[in-house]
């Protein structure tokens, strides 16, 4: 096999082609290897000090076999919408965490209801939950969303540092925290996210010790142990060329040195990281097959049956300023390499999966297989875009 950019080591041309008769049996298609999913949840877990949970931010792939598999395997789970969290219990998780801003009063009701940690994203929602959990008589479960003054150096998406729809600016932070605790509700801690998609270990290492060191100047101006001290995530996989993965086994003893020396208002606190596209990113590929093959100026495309409906990352229009080709192969293709740019089947221009990349020539009915499409495509992808019909998704693996 001949791909073109980096794919993960496991994804050799045996075990694609063995994945084929899914393909021919309809496409589009994705499919996640359950396998890989708990290798890397094995490798984390080894890499991370103990009193560190492993939590997955179910908005990356909530595929509900996936989920569910998932669910034994991780520490907890979570969600950022209502939806999300009835998917997560339907999944059987009891350790739910709900953050994202715009909950509504409903939203807010179903987690008091199930029990569920909220991350307070605002004063004002602080304020509704508090009134929604008087009316029901529960005590609820609350914890503070901080929007850090460092945002995670290198990330795709800098989530600190600046005016934020996201937490409470941290010099509000303890006072918040304080009025959640006078007001009898449980409270479960704070949470900080600086960043998504970083491959600069340094950077992860940096952000989670000014992120304990944080917790720790919250929690003494409270004057209250937090039960948790949710760190993010922000953990990056190499997408393309030149990308390298991150030394998660660094990190982890990076984090095992900052924890040994956290400050003592922090001694009993457990901690966890919630990641999603570092957990299901790479395990997952899209596969779409060749409806026409088409010459235009001396340019050969491929015309496929997918498109950005189902990926819309691989078109380069989900969170990216310069697009980038995703890797991606001919399934079986071993020919003399040719250039050619892999187009989808919406009649807009922005429908490119491939441009101009060198790949074995694949012909009218050949599979294309298009990596790195665990995290952020099916749910993420504008699936009602033109009309088309969803893709297939498959476990595997189990
Ligand atoms: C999206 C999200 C994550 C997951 O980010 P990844 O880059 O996929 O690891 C984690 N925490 C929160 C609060 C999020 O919104």
């Amino acid at each position: 096999m001949k791909p073109y950019g980096p794919i993960p080591d496991w994804w050799t041309a045996e075990r694609l082609a063995a994945l084929l008769p899914m393909a021919d049996a309809g496409t589009p298609l994705f499919v996640y290897d359950l396998g890989q999913v708990e290798t890397k949840i094995a490798y984390l877990r080894n890499s991370l000090p103990g009193i560190v949970s492993i939590h997955y931010a179910m908005k990356a792939n909530p595929f509900a076999p996936l989920l569910s598999a998932m669910v034994g395997q991780v520490d907890g789970v979570d969600v950022a919408s209502g939806g999300e969290l009835a998917a997560a219990i339907a999944a059987g998780a009891t350790h739910i965490s709900f953050a994202g801003p715009g909950k509504t009063d409903a939203e807010l009701e179903q987690a008091i209801i199930a029990g569920v940690t909220l991350n307070l994203e605002s004063e004002g929602e602080a304020g509704r939950a508090l009134h929604i959990a008087a009316r029901l008589g529960v005590t609820p479960k609350l914890a503070v969303r901080v929007n850090p003054p460092f945002a995670l150096k290198g990330s795709g998406m800098k989530m600190g540092g600046a005016a934020s729809p996201f937490g409470v600016d941290a010099d509000r932070a303890a006072a918040l925290v304080r009025r959640l605790i006078d007001a009898g509700a449980d409270w479960r801690g704070l949470h900080i996210f600086a960043g998504s998609q970083s491959l600069d270990g340094d950077a992860v290492a940096e952000a989670q010790a000014a992120t304990v060191t944080l917790a720790a100047e919250i929690a003494e101006a409270v004057g209250v142990t937090p039960p948790l001290v949710n760190l993010g995530g922000g953990f990056g996989i190499p997408y393309f060329a030149g990308d390298r993965a991150l030394d998660v086994a660094a990190i982890g003893a990076r984090l095992g040195e900052t924890l040994a020396n956290r400050p003592a208002i922090l001694r009993e606190t457990r901690f966890a990281l919630e990641l999603g596209r570092w957990l299901v990113g790479e395990v997952g590929i899209y596969f779409t097959r060749v409806i026409d093959r088409k010459e235009s100026r001396g340019e050969t495309f491929l015309v496929v049956d997918g498109g950005l409906h189902h990926q819309l990352a691989a078109s380069g229009n989900f969170g990216t300023v310069v697009r980038r080709n995703y890797p991606v192969a001919v399934v079986g293709g071993e020919g003399a390499l040719e250039t050619v740019s892999v187009v989808g089947a919406l009649c807009t221009p922005l429908d490119r999966l491939a441009d101009q990349v060198q790949l074995p020539r694949a012909d009218v009915g050949d599979v294309i297989a298009i990596f790195m499409a665990g995290a952020y495509g099916a749910t993420a992808s504008p699936t009602a875009f033109l009309g088309h019909t969803p893709a297939r998704e498959i476990l595997i693996g189990q």
